[in-house]
């Protein structure tokens, strides 16, 4: 099987001057086969220590745990624990950004502000908090003493998900008995109901699933509203992606990981004369080049421009250039692996928070009090590390896009806005209707060692384009648009079908840009997602309808986290028909399976479409949008 469909990925993998002893994870794979069909299956169980416990999925063997438990338990218990991990996730992301919020407002970490003051009254004004007559600082403070109620448990719906959906949505999860009141206890309550002996009925606990992805969208929801005040509101902007953004003659530094805490300052230090000074003396020609991965290089990419090299499964191609001098990590998504590649070359890996530290890497402890000098400190081992370069073993790939990224739920409106200043939402609502935009999709999700890097996203993508589907990207998903050149205008008129391009050049025109919107609009990263349900929320709101019926689709083709579960499982509970392109550990259930693609569809809408097939997956899609504009009496 190709590894990858990236050609930048492909050039470093095959000539790269590490040695034979690198390893990547396309190794790690092969090593791996077969792997265990029981797990494929989610048939196997180790909830205790009387297991492990595997059920024969044909029928020859058990039929049960030894405690009773049958393939359906444990199948949903599996799920359900995947689900909880992703919402701790988020919800540890979302909760560390509300610290160092309110410690900003306390006077306690001086290099952080207050960016964006009209988000700060719009998402107060959403949270029910009075804003007249009051200071910032005094709305901030009460904002963010609201959003860290919402950790512990205060016995009234989740404000960041009870604001942010349609009432029809609310009066669905009341129905179903899936509110959550609390982000960590929802996490704790399917722990506590998958641990052995507690519930065995397996509806039970996907109901008890689909509670905690609630809480998962709460928590990304924060994240992002939070982000946006502290760090300020996406807005469009310019860059490249791939690896060939890394430079022979700079320092590169690349940011990997998810949070914008540390990697924000990073970014803003690293224009700083001092350290560029420092970086030319050290032989750098052309000073400093910071770059991202993953969903913390979405983040710096959205508000800096920063661009990006690569996304989550070749991480470890980055360093193997040769030329990356640093890579600081925060956390989630990043291989322990990068530090064994690292001693093939000069990298430094730097870890920076307590909760992620990894053998052969160097910590760095984050100091949010001290950020600035932090940032600095950082910045300068990678100059330090350029010194140890080796010219030998330098290979970077030609290959970089520009990319234009930064479509904030806001900036969306905005440049709707200039077509139609007083009811920015209805040229997009008279397009969906007209059918010179079809339906829309929004692409997450990571990139998956099981298929070649990028495939089902490119192939996916084309189709859907052509059929004047819009589409909305966040986490890797964005990054792989970024890198094979769906984020530009000459993407419009390239892959787009006619509405879809005459929609997008009428509003990049209206906008001053000359030229047609991108086709794939960069929202963000993975936390980031709950901006595209803003953005279908206003929609169902102003028609009049639910999200569950509008043409409205989500997609995971090559997803690998429990965070891409839990946002998968939301995207579900909030109506959209999400797509699967990596068939998830459920198999070994009947009734789970069944569940999950068939039965929610009646219960919340939404429901789970596995196609592993790109092409198959799209026409599924293009069926589901065109069911959903039938219902609408759209033709
Ligand atoms: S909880 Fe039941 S099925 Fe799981 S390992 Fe223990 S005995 Fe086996
Ligand atoms: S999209 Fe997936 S792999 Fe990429 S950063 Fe997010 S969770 Fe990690």
């Amino acid at each position: 099987m190709e590894r990858s469909t990236d050609k930048a990925v492909i050039h470093v993998l095959n000539n790269h001057k590490g040695g034979k002893q690198v390893q990547t994870v396309w190794d790690r794979y092969e090593a791996q086969q077969p792997q265990c069909g029981f797990g494929e299956l989610g048939v196997c169980c180790r909830h205790c220590m009387q297991g492990p416990c595997r059920i024969d999925p044909f029928g020859e063997g058990p039929d049960r745990g030894i405690c009773g438990a049958t393939a359906d338990t444990i199948v949903a218990r599996g799920l359900a624990r995947a689900i909880a991990g992703g919402t701790a996730s988020h919800s540890g992301h979302a909760l560390h950004i509300a610290h160092v919020f309110k410690k900003t407002l306390l006077g306690e970490t001086p290099d952080y502000a207050i960016k964006d003051e009209a988000k700060l009254k719009t998402v107060a004004v959403r949270c029910g908090i009075e804003i007249e007559d009051r200071s910032v600082k005094d709305i901030a403070l009460e904002l963010v003493n609201k959003a860290l109620s919402e950790f512990g448990d205060k016995g009234e719906p989740l404000t960041w998900a009870a604001t942010t959906v349609t009432t029809g949505r609310i009066e669905t999860c009341n129905e179903l008995g899936i509110v959550p009141t609390s982000i960590d206890s929802t996490i704790a309550e399917v722990m506590h109901r998958t641990t052995y002996g507690v519930d065995a009925d397996p509806i039970n606990i996907l109901l008890g699933a689909l509670k905690c992805a609630v809480a998962d969208y709460a928590a990304c929801h924060m994240a992002t509203d939070l982000s946006d005040i502290l760090f300020g509101t996406p807005q469009p902007v310019v860059s490249k992606a791939n690896l060939g953004v890394l430079r022979e003659e700079a320092v590169n530094i690349a940011l990997h990981g998810h949070n914008p805490l540390l990697s924000d300052i990073i970014a803003q230090v690293a224009s700083e004369p001092e350290l560029i000074t420092e970086a030319k003396k050290a032989g750098a020609a052309e000073g400093l080049n910071v770059v991202g991965i993953c969903c913390t290089g979405n983040e710096v990419l959205m508000r800096h421009g920063i661009p990006l090299a690569t996304s989550s499964v070749s991480q470890e191609v980055a360093i193997m250039t040769g030329v990356l001098d640093a890579m600081v990590v925060d956390y989630q998504c990043i291989m322990p692996a990068v530090a064994t590649v690292a001693e093939c070359f000069h990298t430094k890996v730097i870890t920076t928070m307590p909760i992620a530290k990894m053998a052969g890497a160097e910590h760095m402890a984050f100091d949010d009090e001290n950020a600035m000098e932090c940032a600095r400190a950082i910045v300068r081992q990678g100059i330090e590390r350029f010194k140890f370069r080796n010219p030998n073993k330098v290979c970077i790939p030609q290959e970089s896009s520009k990319a234009i990224a930064g479509f904030s739920a806001e900036a969306i409106i905005g440049a709707l806005a200039k077509v139609n200043a007083e009811d920015p939402l209805k040229p997009l609502i008279d397009n969906i209707v007209s059918g010179n935009i079809r339906g829309i999709c929004l692409f997450a999700g990571c990139n998956t060692v099981k298929v070649p890097q990028d495939q089902n996203y490119v192939e996916m993508v084309k189709k859907l384009l052509a059929e004047n589907i819009l589409i909305l990207a966040t986490g890797c998903a964005s990054s792989t648009y970024a890198r094979h050149g769906f984020m530009t205008s000459e993407a419009t008129k390239k892959y787009a079908g006619k509405g879809l391009a005459a929609v997008l050049t009428a509003i990049g025109e209206a906008a001053g840009l000359e030229a047609p919107l991108p086709p794939v609009l960069h929202m963000g990263s993975c936390v980031d997602n709950p901006r595209a349900v803003d953005v279908a929320t206003a929609v169902a709101n102003k028609l009049g309808v639910d999200t569950s019926q509008l043409p409205v689709v989500a997609s995971a083709p090559e997803a690998v986290t429990e965070k891409a579960v839990a946002i998968g499982t939301w995207a579900v509970v909030g109506g959209f028909p999400t797509h699967l392109g990596v068939v998830p550990p459920v198999l070994g259930s009947k009734l789970v399976t069944e569940t999950l693609t068939a039965t929610l569809k009646d219960l919340v809408g939404g429901y789970f479409i596995v196609e592993p097939d790109p092409v198959k997956a799209a026409e599924a899609l293009l069926a589901v949008i065109d069911q959903r504009r039938a219902g609408l009496g759209l033709s």
